[in-house]
Parts: C-alpha cells; sequence; structure tokens
C-alpha cells in the first residue's frame, strides 16, 4: 500500500467508496464524479502507479481488471461500454494508482474525446 495514494485508502476502507465488485486481486468502486449513466473504476488491489508501470511481473493483475470488467458489466447489464485509462499527467492521470474508466449505460459516441 502507498501511504498517500487516495485508492490505496479506499480498497483499504480508510475512505468510502460506492462498491461495485471486489476479489482478491480487484477492487471496483463507482467514480464520485461520473461522466456517463453508468461510471465505474476498475483497480487492483496492489499499488502500481499506471499503464507505464505493468511489467511482465505485474501484467496478471491488468488482466484480474480485465477478468472484472466483464462481469462487472453483464452483472449491470451494459450491452456495450467503453473501457479508458489514462496516463501520466500528460495523459490526464489525477490518481497515481492504476485504474480502468468502465463508461456506459448511454449509447457512446465514436469519438474518444
Ligand atoms: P484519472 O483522472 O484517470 O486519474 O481518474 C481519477 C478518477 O478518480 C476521476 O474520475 C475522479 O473523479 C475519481 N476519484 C477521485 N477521488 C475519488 C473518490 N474518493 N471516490 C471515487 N472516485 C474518485
Ligand atoms: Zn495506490
Amino acid at each position: 500500500m502507498s501511504t498517500d495514494c487516495v485508492f490505496c485508502k479506499i480498497i483499504a476502507g480508510e475512505i468510502p467508496s460506492a462498491k461495485v465488485y471486489e476479489d482478491d486481486l480487484v477492487y471496483a468502486f463507482r467514480d464520485i464524479a461520473p461522466q456517463a449513466p453508468q461510471h465505474i473504476l476498475v483497480v487492483p488491489r496492489a499499488h502500481v502507479a499506471s499503464a507505464l508501470h505493468v511489467t511482465e511481473e505485474n501484467s496478471h493483475l491488468a488482466a484480474a481488471c480485465f477478468a472484472a470488467i466483464s462481469k462487472i458489466a453483464r452483472e449491470q447489464g451494459l450491452e456495450g461500454f467503453r473501457v479508458i485509462t489514462n496516463c501520466g499527467e500528460e495523459g490526464g492521470q489525477t490518481v497515481f494508482h492504476l485504474h480502468f474508466h468502465l463508461l456506459g449505460g448511454k449509447r457512446l459516441g465514436a469519438n474518444l474525446l
């Protein structure tokens, strides 16, 4: 756990969150500032700073996030959705704990931005 990381604190239960899903490797909760009717953050329990820090040794954590995304999407009845990870300040990342935005609940346009 990284002591100054807001998502580590959420996973540890030190900061409240609206939990959607959890398993041994993954925790998922509703984004506090939703940008779609369904906006869920899917994060590995272990602290990995960003997609730039995914390695052969820890890539199973990213894979576990995608397995969770599939389960969550089915559970939430999402027929189509978008998965985004922002990486680095220039990539729009504000919380430096790897996370995947799962966005859906409405028809999304073809453009990312
Ligand atoms: P990013 O900008 O890709 O790093 O995404 C960080 C996301 O975390 C943003 O969409 C924020 O709204 C969300 N966020 C920040 N703090 C919290 C929190 N305490 N609970 C839920 N979502 C949060
Ligand atoms: Zn963290």
